[in-house]
C-alpha cells in the first residue's frame, strides 16, 4: 500500500499505535513503494464506489458520506475515496463531501439499482425466528454492541492490502445480498457470504487487523470482529471456537477461530461480512479468490 509521509505522521502521532505496529512487524507505514490495488468499483446498493478526488495536497482530505467518515487512500498519485454503499440505499445521485485546509468540496456519484435474488429458509428452532420477550431484551442489548463494532472508526490502517484472502476454504453456500424469508417471514437481506465447511475447520484472518469485539450472540453465535482500519471491519459468525481476544492484533493468515454452528444456523458454516463506513459490502469486490472460483451454489442454504 502506498502511504505518503503525511499519512505516516498521522499514524505515528499515537505512540501506542507506533510501538504496537512496529512490534507487530507491519511495514505498511515504512514502505511507500508497495503498489496498492483498489477493490472493484460497483456503485450499487451493497457495492463500493471509488471516487477520485481532485485534492492534490500531501495530507489526505477528510471525506464524509451521510455525515460519516469514509476511507481515503492514495492510488497512482491521487487521493481516492472508497465509499461503502448500504444495501438499503436508493438508486440515484449520492454525494460525498471532502474537507481539506478549510475548504469543502462536494462530489456526486450515481448509484444504480441492483436486484438481489430471494431466498426462503426453514428454521426448526422457532425462537430463532420469533424470539420471546427475554430473547428480545438480549437481542437488543447485543445489537448495540454489534452496531458499535461495525460503526467503529480508526484513522490508522492495520492492513497493507485491500485484496483480502478467503478466511476459510469451503463451499460458498449463500451469496451476498439475498432477500431473505425465514419460515416465510421477511427478514433483513443477507449482508455477507456463507462458507460451509466441516465443524472445526480453521478460520483465518483474511488480512491483518485488530480484534475489536468477540462474544456469543443470539443470532450470530460465537463471533469476532476485526478492524482493518479506516472503517473497514470484518465480522465472523457461528464459530465453534473463538481463538482471539478483544484488542489483539492479528496478521493475515493467522487463525482466529473454527467453523461451528452456533446461533441461528441450518448447518456448520462461517457467515462472513465485510463492512466499509458501516455499510455491508459484497465480498466479491475485495476478495479476488471469490471472483476466480465463482461456483455459487444456493441449493444447501445455511445462514
Ligand atoms: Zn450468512
Amino acid at each position: 500500500m502506498k502511504l505518503k509521509s503525511d499519512q505516516m505522521n498521522y499514524c505515528l502521532k499515537s505512540k501506542h499505535i507506533t510501538s504496537t505496529l512496529l512490534g507487530f512487524g507491519l511495514i505498511v507505514f515504512a514502505n511507500q513503494s508497495q503498489a496498492l490495488e483498489l477493490p472493484l468499483h460497483d456503485s450499487v446498493p451493497g457495492g463500493i464506489a471509488i471516487i477520485k478526488l481532485n485534492e492534490s495536497a500531501e495530507v489526505a482530505p477528510k471525506v464524509n458520506y451521510k455525515n460519516k467518515p469514509v476511507m481515503v487512500i492514495k492510488h497512482e498519485q491521487a487521493w481516492h475515496a472508497l465509499v461503502g454503499i448500504p444495501l438499503a440505499a436508493k438508486d440515484g445521485q449520492h454525494s460525498i463531501t471532502s474537507k481539506h485546509a478549510g475548504t469543502n468540496h462536494s462530489y456526486s456519484f450515481q448509484v444504480s439499482d441492483k436486484q438481489y435474488e430471494t431466498q426462503h429458509l426453514t428454521i426448526k428452532n422457532k425462537r430463532k425466528v420469533n424470539p420471546n420477550a427475554d430473547d428480545m431484551k438480549r437481542i437488543n442489548r447485543e445489537r448495540k454492541k454489534i452496531n458499535a463494532a461495525l460503526a467503529h472508526w480508526d484513522d490508522n490502517f492495520y492492513t497493507d492490502t485491500l485484496q483480502f484472502e478467503l478466511p476459510v476454504q469451503g463451499r460458498l453456500s449463500s451469496p451476498f445480498g439475498l432477500r431473505r424469508f425465514f419460515n416465510e417471514q421477511p427478514r433483513r437481506p443477507h449482508s455477507g457470504i456463507d462458507i460451509a465447511a466441516p465443524k472445526g475447520t480453521p478460520i483465518n484472518a483474511p488480512a491483518s487487523g485488530k480484534v475489536i469485539l468477540t462474544g456469543e450472540f443470539f443470532f450470530n453465535g460465537n463471533s469476532a470482529f476485526i478492524d482493518h482500519g479506516q472503517g473497514l471491519i470484518t465480522m465472523y459468525c457461528h464459530m465453534d471456537s473463538i481463538q482471539v481476544t478483544d484488542g489483539q492484533l492479528v496478521k493475515r493468515g493467522e487463525q482466529i477461530g473454527s467453523i461451528g454452528m452456533t446461533g441461528r444456523v441450518t448447518g456448520p458454516h462461517l457467515h462472513w461480512s465485510i463492512s466499509m463506513n458501516n455499510a455491508r459490502v459484497d465480498p466479491n469486490l475485495i476478495v479476488p479468490a471469490l471472483r476466480q472460483t465463482a461456483q455459487t451454489e444456493t441449493t444447501t442454504p445455511s445462514m
